[in-house]
């Protein structure tokens, strides 16, 4: 903690914060992993801007009426305050450096910007290995590198942990007799990395990559270079862009049938896509639903014809053939809407359902990374058995690679292999 920053508790609440012209509050709490990857960044941000505005931080747990009354309910939250209120954003979770600034710097005069602004200076780091994305294949790779001795730089846009962090439970990784919360997996995987000697840079900004130079920046500041890099970053659903997607998404809506469709057991769900993987994931869900109804865009299905003669003697599916899906709501726990229109009709109605499975497709994340790698017809990295991509010294793991099956064990193997590889390289 810098010179800036003042610890303080609820009785000191009305002098330090309420009383002064502007103030920055920081609540934060112990064994809490998003407050970690802030105290630095709360620090760093002190130094620039601490002259100005007072830095304060409150101990959420042992300041449990103040933060109640403040309607601070997870850790940290970082809140603003100008003459006594609040003002501007309530930032929680992977709090980002740039939405720090914005938010601080809208508090300053011009001069105070001016002054603050000029004490911002960029830095350079060298490491051995940098990891871009800290899923479980960024992690585990980074588990093997630290544990080989090699100096390891994780950087994540979003806090640790890939799409584990948001997977409600987790039955099929090995080594757990009961399913896992999701939260809880990729929260031992990243403690593992960090105990290993992995270095954190998440809730990060990434302004540039250059895979060429192995080198990256960061919020603005601070600019990495490293001998080898591994993209291990994943890739995305490819968005509907519908009412209630967002909201619900692993909250009633699912992308993956290996991974929920045993919680349907005699349940009834819709199933979005009419494509291969719609219908081979169908064909999956029908071993535990009682009814799927498949909304479907065209008057036939894109799949496969084995697949699709399978369908076809299924009795507990039904096809809405050229209806598309409208919006997304959800009522209660496995109670669930889906509001579909007929698209010769124009006609809306709605389909209520216990859950919603969407399978249009996914969406590699490579934006960033130029236009150098070879890429599959689908835009997925391309890679040699060792995991290497096409450009010398960078390597690509997990989901954001060309690969039959996308899943927590074949990204971990992946990440494996691709240290273990780097490490007899360097
Ligand atoms: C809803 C759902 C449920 C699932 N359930 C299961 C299950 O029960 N069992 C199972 O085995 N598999 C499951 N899967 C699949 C499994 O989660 C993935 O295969 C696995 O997480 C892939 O790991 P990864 O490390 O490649 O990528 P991800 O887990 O996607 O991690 C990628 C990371 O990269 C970061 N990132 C993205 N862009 C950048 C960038 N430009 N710079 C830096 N960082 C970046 C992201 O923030 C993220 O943390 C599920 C998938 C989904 C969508």
């Amino acid at each position: 903690m810098t010179r800036f920053i003042k610890e303080i508790s609820s009785e000191d609440y009305q002098k330090e914060v309420l009383d002064q012209s502007r103030a920055v509050v920081d609540f934060y709490s112990t064994e809490c992993p998003p407050c970690e990857a802030l105290a630095s960044k709360y620090d760093a941000l002190s130094e620039i801007y601490g002259e100005f505005i007072p830095f304060v931080k409150i101990f959420r747990q042992g300041n449990r009426e103040l933060s109640e009354q403040l309607d601070v309910t997870g850790s940290p939250t970082v809140l603003f305050y100008q003459q006594g209120k609040l003002t501007g954003d309530k930032l929680t979770g992977g709090v980002k450096r740039s939405d720090m600034m914005r938010n601080i710097e809208a508090l300053l005069t011009e001069d105070e910007l001016k002054a603050a602004r000029s004490k911002i200076k960029q830095f350079e780091t060298e490491t051995d290995v940098m990891i871009l994305g800290g899923g479980p294949a960024g992690l585990t790779a980074g588990i093997y590198l630290a544990q080989a001795q090699i100096n390891t730089i994780l950087v994540d846009t979003a806090l640790p942990g890939g799409y584990v962090t948001t997977t409600h439970q987790v039955s099929n990784y090995p080594g757990f007799i009961d399913p896992q919360q999701g939260f809880m997996l990729a929260h031992y995987m990243s403690e593992q990395a960090k105990a290993n000697g992995v270095q954190f840079r998440v809730a990060v900004e990434v302004n540039s990559v250059d895979l060429e130079s192995k080198t990256i920046t960061i919020d603005g500041v601070e600019r990495i270079r490293a001998k080898k890099i591994i993209i291990a970053t994943g890739s995305r659903p490819r968005p509907l862009g519908l009412p209630g997607e967002k909201e619900y998404g692993g909250n009633g809506i699912s992308y993956c049938a290996t991974c929920d469709a045993k919680y349907f057991k005699d349940k009834e769900v819709v199933v979005i896509g009419g494509g291969n993987s719609a219908i081979e994931e169908t064909l999956f869900i029908s071993k535990f639903a009682k009814k799927i109804t498949i909304v479907h865009q065209f008057d036939h299905f894109q799949a496969n014809k084995k697949a699709q003669d399978t369908l076809k003697s299924l009795d507990n599916v039904e096809v809405l053939f050229e209806h598309e899906p409208r919006e997304f709501k959800k009522y209660a726990t496995m109670d669930m809407g889906v509001v579909v229109e007929d698209l010769k009709t124009k006609q809306r109605s709605e389909v209520r359902t216990n859950g919603i499975f969407v399978f249009v497709g996914f969406l590699p994340n490579i934006e960033m990374l130029g236009d150098r790698l070879e890429l599959d017809q689908w835009g997925y990295l391309k890679t040699d058995e060792d995991l290497r991509t096409s450009i010398d010294g960078v390597y690509a793991v997990g989901d954001v690679t060309t690969k039959k099956y996308r899943q927590i064990t074949t990204a971990v193997a992946d990440g494996t292999i691709a240290a273990i590889s780097i490490t007899k390289e360097l």
